[in-house]
């Protein structure tokens, strides 16, 4: 399972246990990435979270 970095698009290393609410940080660019549930899709995504 991995997540896309929403601020360089790199794929970030995901541990396949995260949830909406957890903290991720992309090991590229160092953002702090915020999980979110995707409402449509039930997709967990990552958002910014400076
Ligand atoms: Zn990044």
């Amino acid at each position: 399972m991995e997540f896309i970095c929403p601020v360089c698009d790199c794929e970030v290393p995901a541990e396949g246990n995260e949830k909406a609410g957890d903290l991720l940080v992309c090991p590229y660019c160092q953002a702090p990435l915020l999980v979110k549930k995707d409402k449509g899709k039930g997709e967990l995504t990552l958002e910014e979270d400076y």
